[in-house]
């Protein structure tokens, strides 16, 4: 019998596992680590539902690599990959825990920041482009570093998830129309 149990332990153990596994693949993006869209839906909806619940300030960056398509041209699409790998390991250790860094497209990506003013928020995100402007990534041992900037849209919850996310975008389009590696919050 208690062999028994253990074999049973030894079991559950194992499907535990194994959820946790699924769970990860579920919500998070193979390359990078970072939410996908599924795991970023879900928390923004719960997070504006929060905020409008208690009254507190809610902020939304999206971001978006410069001139991407020119890194696979110019290093290949592996070199580009290890600069997003890369972007969101150093994004990462730049927010806290209860923020969200979602890859939301291809080279585009979301952080939604709860509790956060806009103050607080462009500070945040002027950090994210100063230390990814001068991050240098190597994709190969013996291969040159390379050097990519981002634009930043900076936006407070303004009604829904929907119109919110249309603000923070259209802040970022303006980021690259007036020249691109910067952050643009009105
Ligand atoms: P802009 O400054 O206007 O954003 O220019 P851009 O070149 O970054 O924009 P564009 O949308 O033209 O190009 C995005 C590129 O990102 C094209 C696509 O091949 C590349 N890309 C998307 N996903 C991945 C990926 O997972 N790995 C790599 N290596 N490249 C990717
Ligand atoms: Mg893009
Ligand atoms: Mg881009």
């Amino acid at each position: 019998l208690r062999l028994e149990k253990l074999r049973a332990d030894q079991a559950l153990v194992k499907l535990e596992d194994a959820n946790q596994r699924l769970l990860a693949m579920a919500t998070t993006d193979a390359l990078t680590g970072a939410a996908n869209r599924r795991q970023y839906g879900d928390r923004m909806g719960a997070e504006v539902a929060r905020a409008q619940r208690k009254g507190f300030p809610l902020a939304l960056l999206a971001l978006d690599v410069d001139h991407f398509k020119r890194v696979n041209d110019t290093h290949g699409h592996p070199a580009g990959d290890a600069v997003l790998k890369a972007f969101v390991g150093l994004i990462q250790t730049l927010v806290r825990p209860s923020d969200l860094v979602a890859r939301t497209g291809g080279e585009e990506f979301k952080i939604l920041l709860p509790d956060t003013g806009l103050e607080e928020a462009v500070a945040i995100a002027e950090r994210v482009r100063e230390r990814v402007a001068a991050m240098e990534v190597r994709p190969d041992i013996d291969a040159a570093p390379l050097r990519v900037t981002v634009s930043i849209g900076c936006a407070l919850l303004v009604g829904d998830m929907a119109s919110t996310e249309a603000v923070a975008d259209e802040r970022l389009y303006r980021a690259k129309a007036q020249g691109r590696n910067r952050v643009v919050w009105r």
